[in-house]
């Protein structure tokens, strides 16, 4: 099935929201940070326990916060004319490391004929980032990921990343995007929101086809210029 994903105010206002939060928590977890920290020489043996946990949560915290703060518009956002290519194989690169972890195989097939569009490219790498992370995090025992960049049409380009996971039943598809939605021990469910408005804001749209068990297709178009939207 296949599903166009909403494009809404609502994560406008919640981005706002989300980043003023983030701003004013980021102190006092680096002045938590500091002083845990400091109190990791004098701690004993029977505490160290509690004292992993805090650490561990503290990142988990920190995680989150970063994560909320992606939302908030950079402050030096840079829309220039770049290669689209370029940022897919930086971003390939990048995740390469993690990929052999899980065993997962990149087969990369990039338009040589692309034109260059006007964008933000580092956050479009985070765009790629976040799906083909969740890609690789949905194949445990290994697989291959497919990536595709396409020309569609004279102003419009694609990016399609498939992988071969657990796939996504009908339901849940409805809820991808949410704030905090996540159906794993430790995710933030933050990737696909911070995603969905760069993409947005690229006056672009994702779609997603999935079934469960037979793995799930991103698929994002972006005008070559912001000014052209996808209608
Ligand atoms: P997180 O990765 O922290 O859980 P995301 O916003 O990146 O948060 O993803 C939200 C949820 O969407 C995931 O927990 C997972 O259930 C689902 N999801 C995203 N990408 C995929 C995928 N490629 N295959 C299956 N499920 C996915
Ligand atoms: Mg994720």
């Amino acid at each position: 099935m296949q599903e166009q994903l909403r494009k809404s105010d609502t994560l406008n206002v919640i981005g706002e929201l989300a980043a003023g939060i983030a701003h004013e928590i980021r102190n006092p977890m680096t002045a938590l940070k500091g002083f845990i920290q400091l109190l990791e020489s004098s701690i004993t043996k029977e505490h160290s326990l509690y004292y992993q946990v805090i650490t561990t949560e503290l990142q988990r915290i920190d995680s989150i916060i970063n994560e909320f703060l992606i939302l908030a518009k950079p402050q030096t956002i840079s829309f220039q004319e770049k290669d689209l290519n370029q940022i897919m194989k930086e971003t390939v690169d990048l995740l390469s490391a993690q990929a052999v972890l899980y065993n997962v195989q990149f087969v990369t097939d990039y338009d040589d004929r692309l034109p260059l569009i006007y964008c933000e490219p580092n956050q479009l790498k985070k765009v790629f980032i976040n799906l083909i992370k969740n890609a690789i995090e949905v194949m445990p025992s290994g697989g291959n990921i497919t990536i595709t960049t396409k020309k569609i049409r004279k102003q419009q380009i694609q990016i399609i990343i498939k992988d071969e996971g657990c796939g996504i039943s009908k339901e849940k598809i409805k809820k991808l995007g949410e704030p905090f939605y996540t159906t794993k021990d430790r995710g933030t469910g933050l990737g696909l929101m911070v995603s969905y408005r760069i993409i947005d804001e690229h006056n672009g749209t994702i779609n997603v086809k999935s079934e469960e068990g037979m793995g799930t297709i991103f698929y994002i178009n972006l005008p070559v210029n912001k000014l052209h939207p996808i209608v």
